[in-house]
C-alpha cells in the first residue's frame, strides 16, 4: 500500500499574497499553488523562496478553475514553472499542452482530469490511457452524488503514482482515507473543490498522517450530515486515547446507500441520526433493549460474523437523554411532557415512562403524536401545553436551532413548570431556555445529552471509556471555533 502525502491548496488574490499563504502552511508535505486564482499570474515569483514541494496548477475555467486567458499564456506559465524548479506541474488531461509534458518525458507533471457531473462510466480505461502518457502522477477527480458512487474509485487496480478522489459531501472518505483509496496525495484547503476539508481538520481531527489502509473507520450517517458535531468528538476520543480509528461525516444518500458503502470500505460502527434511526432498526440483525423499547437505532456495529454486512445496533440517545436530568428532577412521579414526535421525542418519552415520569406526548400532527405516545407508552397532551400542566417540559422539535435563533415551539410560553429541558445544543442558549430562564425555570441545553449519547456509543464500539470532558471540549470548539 503505497504512502498518501497531505498537499495543502493555496489560493488568493495576488501572487504576493499567494507566497505568504503558502508560507503559512503547517503540517502539510505539499502546497498546491493556485497561480490561476491570482489577478497577477507570474508563476517564478509564486515559487520563489518555497520550503516545501509545490504543484503549480493554473487551472482553467473550462476545467473548473478561474484562468480565462489564452492556453498560448497557460503554456508559458506552466513552462517558467518547470524551469524554476517546480517539483511538479499540473497539466489536464483535456489541455492541448502535450509538448509541456514531453519536455520533462513526464517526470514531475500531474495529469489530471475533472468530472463535475458524475463518475465516468469508463473510468478505468480513462486511468489506463493517461498513465500512457508518460505522466508521473495520475490525478481523477470526480464527482460523488453518493456514498456508493466512490466505490468505482477503490475498484481500480492498483497504482502507486495516482490521486484519486470525489468531489461532494459525498466523496470525503475518499480524502480522508487517502491510503485505503491508493491515492498518492489528497489535497486540503478552504473548499476549492468541493467537499475539500480545511487542512487543520484533516491534520488534527481526522489526524491524516497517522492513517494507515488497516485504520478501523467508523462515522456518523444522516441527511443532512456536514454540520455534525460527532466527527470532532469521536475523533477527540480516539486522538486521546491514541486508538487507530478515524471517523468520518458519511452524506449518504438512503440507507442502501450506506449499506453499499459500509460493505465495500468497510466500516466498523456508524452513529445513525435522522432520518435513518428506523431503517438502521430494521437492519439490524441483533438489537438492545433501548431500541427495542424506542423502536430506533442511533449506534450500529459490525457482528462478527460470516456475512460480512450483518450488523447489531443499540439506542444510546435513552440512557443519554437521562443522563443530564438525574442530578436536576426527581423523576418519579414528575410530570414530564415532550415536545414533538420524531425520533428525539420517542427516546425521550420512553426514557421518562422508563425512569417513573408520568409522560405525555405534545405535538402539531395528532396522528404523528398519537403513534409515538402509543409507541413510548406514553400519554397525549394538548398542543401546545397547557398551564399548570407540566413539571418537566422537553423540547424534541428543532424549532430554535441556528440560524433561526428567534424561533421557539412556546413563543408564548406560559413556563409554569420546574425544568426545560431543549434537546437542541446549537445554540447552546436557545430562545425557549432564555424565555424559560426569564420566567425562573431551570433550564437544560441538549449538549449535555449530545456528548452523553456519543460518550456510550463509543464505548460501545472499541469497549474502552472515553476521557471524561474530551467528547465536550471537542463538541464545544467545533460549535464555537
Ligand atoms: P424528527 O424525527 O425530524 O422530528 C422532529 C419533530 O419536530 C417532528 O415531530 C415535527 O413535527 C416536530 N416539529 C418540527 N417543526 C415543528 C414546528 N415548527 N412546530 C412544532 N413541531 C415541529 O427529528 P428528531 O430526530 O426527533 O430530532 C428533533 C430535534 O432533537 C433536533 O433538533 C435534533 O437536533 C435534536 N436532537 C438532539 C439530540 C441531542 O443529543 N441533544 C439527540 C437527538 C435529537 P411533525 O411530526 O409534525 O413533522
Amino acid at each position: 500500500m503505497s504512502d498518501a502525502r497531505l498537499c495543502a491548496t493555496v489560493t488568493a488574490r495576488t501572487t504576493a499574497e499567494l507566497r505568504d499563504r503558502r508560507d503559512a502552511v503547517r503540517g502539510a508535505d505539499l502546497v498546491e499553488l493556485r497561480v490561476d486564482s491570482v489577478v497577477d499570474p507570474d508563476a517564478a515569483g509564486a515559487l520563489a523562496g518555497r520550503r516545501l514541494p509545490v504543484i503549480v496548477t493554473c487551472r482553467p475555467v473550462w476545467e473548473g478553475g478561474h484562468f480565462a486567458g489564452s492556453e498560448e499564456e497557460r503554456r508559458r506559465l506552466l513552462t517558467t514553472a518547470v524551469e524554476h524548479g517546480a517539483e511538479y506541474v499540473d497539466v489536464e488531461a483535456r489541455a492541448d499542452l502535450h509538448d509541456v509534458v514531453a519536455a520533462r518525458r513526464g517526470r514531475g507533471v500531474v495529469l489530471s482530469m475533472h468530472d463535475f457531473s458524475g463518475v465516468p462510466t469508463d473510468l478505468a480505461a480513462r486511468a489506463t490511457a493517461m498513465a500512457a502518457s508518460g505522466a508521473e502522477v495520475i490525478k481523477l477527480a470526480v464527482t460523488a452524488h453518493c456514498l456508493r458512487d466512490t466505490l468505482s474509485l477503490l475498484a481500480l487496480p492498483p497504482s502507486d503514482n495516482r490521486v484519486v478522489l470525489a468531489m461532494g459531501d459525498a466523496g470525503v472518505a475518499t480524502r480522508v482515507l487517502a491510503r485505503r483509496f491508493r491515492s498518492c496525495w489528497t489535497y486540503a484547503g478552504d473548499g476549492v473543490a468541493p467537499g475539500q476539508m480545511p487542512l487543520p481538520r484533516m491534520r488534527d481531527e481526522f489526524g491524516f498522517s497517522r492513517l494507515s489502509a488497516s485504520t478501523a473507520v467508523y462515522g456518523v450517517i444522516g441527511r443532512p450530515i456536514m454540520h455534525s458535531l460527532s466527527p470532532a468528538m469521536h475523533n477527540a476520543a480516539f486522538n486521546a486515547l491514541r486508538m487507530d480509528a478515524v471517523y468520518l461525516p458519511l452524506a449518504a444518500a438512503d440507507f442502501a446507500d450506506f449499506v453499499a458503502f459500509a460493505e465495500g470500505v468497510p466500516l466498523a460502527g456508524v452513529s445513525v441520526t435522522a432520518p435513518f434511526k428506523l431503517d438502521a432498526f430494521a437492519h439490524a440483525g441483533h438489537v438492545d433493549a433501548a431500541a427495542e423499547r424506542t423502536g430506533s437505532v442511533n449506534t450500529l456495529r459490525r457482528l462478527d460474523t460470516a456475512d460480512s454486512n450483518a450488523w447489531e445496533g443499540c439506542n444510546t440517545d435513552v440512557a443519554g437523554f437521562l443522563a443530564p436530568l438525574r442530578n436536576r428532577i426527581m423523576l418519579p412521579g414528575c410530570r414530564a411532557t415532550v415536545m414533538g414526535a420524531g425520533g428525539a421525542a420517542r427516546s425521550a418519552a420512553a426514557a421518562l415512562v422508563e425512569a417513573g415520569a408520568v409522560t405525555s406526548i405534545a405535538g402539531r400532527d395528532a396522528a404523528r403524536v398519537a403513534a409515538a405516545a402509543r409507541h413510548s407508552q406514553a400519554d397525549v397532551a394538548a398542543w401546545p401545553p397547557a398551564a399548570g400542566s407540566w413539571d418537566l417540559l422537553v423540547n424534541a422539535t428543532p424549532v430554535g436551532t441556528a440560524p433561526a435563533l428567534d424561533d421557539s415551539p412556546l413563543p408564548d410560553g406560559p413556563f409554569t413548570g420546574r425544568l426545560v429541558y431543549d434537546l437542541v445544543y446549537n445554540p447552546r442558549a436557545t430562545r425557549l431556555l432564555r424565555d424559560a430562564g426569564d420566567a425562573g425555570c431551570d433550564t437544560l441545553g441538549g449538549l449535555d445529552m449530545l456528548v452523553a449519547q456519543a460518550e456510550r456509543q463509543f464505548e460501545w464500539w472499541t469497549g474502552v471509556k472515553p476521557e471524561a470532558a474530551v467528547m465536550r471540549r471537542a463538541a464545544e470548539n467545533a460549535l464555537h471555533p
